[in-house]
């Protein structure tokens, strides 16, 4: 069964989909198509009045929404209402500035007038994760049909409900059918959407094999793809850090929707004199946390998304010990129902470890410790990620400095890498390009067209 909603507390299958035919598909792209010649010459305020209701009904139903989620991929309740708002405000961040971020700028040649006009490119196709059902659709939709492009969406194979229950929300705001579309749909079939003429453009939000197998057809095609990929973002904690911010902002950064997302703390890079200190606070605190019911608002620590993303983290952490990593804390199972891993601590982990360069997608923090800032700095550009990473000094200008320094998308100093409307969000390197969110995020796929005029001599 090719879309299947398993709640991962329990193991219980709860919903099967069977993918599209490819003749359901076929008629998903015209449907889109010709919507996209009504829906471009919409004006922004007639987009905004549907994103808005859009925003309007998730925070309505919000406790609906997040429920849906917690049973599908587990996160616990708390954090699903967060993201539920969280993407209810993109939306309306998008309504409201939609029209001033695309609006013409004008330019100053030597003579004449001129500005670059922006405008939609057509039906873009996106593929988005599981790990933030509806935020990484907020992320898509929020811009892109503010822009006046149309979307053809695939959700991750664990959370057809989520994927269903976004789709529905827009309608019922009042967005016309084949603005947004939900595709059921295989990777073959993923593959066939790219190739479609129909298709102007790609988003990406995944793993790098995800990202290159998509990007790669989209290439072939010379259509622009963005790509949001992993994350192996490093917490850098200086000499001067306080260790009561550091220590409870290590956890959130690490835990934080059960360890998976893309710009978690993954690599604790901790200066000498407060390693040891930081180290056996970080491991009390992780110690604390009580797995259960993801449902019940007392969980502290919820499962994984999916028993294969167990077993697959679980795998790293062998391979990680048998390259010669230490386990300080947990590497095993929780003997429960469901698919909870323990809060797992490696140490030691030497270059050519495989866990020196992998992403460790769940509750595993990979602790290093060094004697200088300058090494600190070294070892977190030492990845092929660049997604984002956090310094935490009580020095504000040493902060910036170093961040000045750090290969990545984004740095945080003294907060953790977290996500806001209004700020743009991507990486460098295996972590992708492009970006989502802010005003960079609508412009990705708006064509940028110069328009000169202007009484010019007739050449002789
Ligand atoms: P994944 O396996 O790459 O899945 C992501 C999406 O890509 C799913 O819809 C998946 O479909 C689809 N997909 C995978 N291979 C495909 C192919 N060859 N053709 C068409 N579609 C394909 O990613 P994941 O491991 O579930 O998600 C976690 C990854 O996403 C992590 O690496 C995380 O860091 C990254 N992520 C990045 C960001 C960011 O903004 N940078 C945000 C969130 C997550 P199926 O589910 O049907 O396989």
């Amino acid at each position: 069964m090719a879309y299947q909603s398993i709640n991962p507390n329990d193991g219980k299958l709860l919903k099967s989909f069977e993918h599209l035919s490819n003749a359901q598909l076929d008629q998903a792209l015209a449907t889109a198509e010709s919507c996209f010649q009504r829906w471009k010459n919409k004006t922004y305020g007639e987009r905004a009045l549907i994103l808005n209701k859009a925003a309007d009904l998730l925070r309505a139903h919000g406790d609906d929404f997040a429920r849906l989620e917690t049973l599908e991929m587990g996160k616990r309740i708390t954090e699903a209402r967060g993201e539920v708002a969280f993407s209810a405000d993109i939306l309306a961040y998008y309504a409201q500035h939609a029209e001033a971020f695309l609006a013409p700028v004008q330019l100053q040649p030597k003579t004449g007038e001129a500005h670059v006009e922006s405008s939609p490119m057509g039906v873009l196709f996106c593929v988005e994760p599981w790990n933030f059902p509806y935020y990484q659709l907020a992320r898509v939709a929020g811009p892109q049909l503010m822009a006046g492009n149309v979307l053809v969406v695939k959700h991750a194979g664990c959370v057809p409900q989520c994927a269903i229950a976004f789709e529905r929300l827009l309608l019922d705001a009042g967005l016309p059918v084949g603005a947004y579309t939900n595709l059921l749909i295989s990777y073959e079939q993923s593959d066939r959407v790219i190739d479609d003429p129909r298709i102007q453009g790609v988003a990406l939000t995944g793993s790098v094999a995800a990202g290159r197998s998509v990007a790669a057809r989209a290439g072939q095609n010379l259509k622009k793809s963005t790509l949001e990929l992993g994350g192996s973002d490093a917490f850098i904690v200086l000499d001067d850090a306080d260790l009561d911010l550091a220590v409870p902002w290590a956890v959130w950064g690490r835990m934080y929707n059960g360890g998976q997302t893309c710009c978690a703390a993954k690599r604790f890079i901790v200066l000498d004199s407060v390693a040891d200190e930081f180290l056996a606070r970080f491991k009390t605190a992780l110690g604390a946390l009580k797995a259960g019911d993801p449902m019940d608002e007392r969980t502290t620590h919820g499962p994984l998304s999916t028993e294969g993303a167990l077993l697959q983290l679980l795998a790293q952490v062998d391979a990680a010990v048998k390259g010669g990593a230490k386990l300080l804390m947990g590497g095993q199972r929780i003997a429960r129902p469901g698919s909870f891993m323990q809060t797992t601590i490696l140490t030691d982990i030497q270059p050519g470890n495989p866990a020196f360069r992998d992403e460790f997608f769940g509750p595993v923090v990979s602790f290093y410790r060094v004697k200088t800032e300058d090494e600190a700095v070294a070892l977190a550009n030492d990845s092929d990620f660049g997604l984002g990473g956090s310094v935490w000094t009580r020095d504000e200008a040493r902060g910036r400095r170093i961040a000045s320094r750090i290969h990545t998308g984004m740095v945080f100093i003294n907060n953790i890498d977290w996500a806001d409307a209004a700020l743009p969000f991507g990486g460098i390197k295996h972590s992708g390009h492009g970006r989502e969110l802010g005003p960079m995020g609508i412009q990705e796929f708006v064509n940028k067209k110069l328009v000169r005029s202007g009484q010019v001599a007739a050449p002789v």
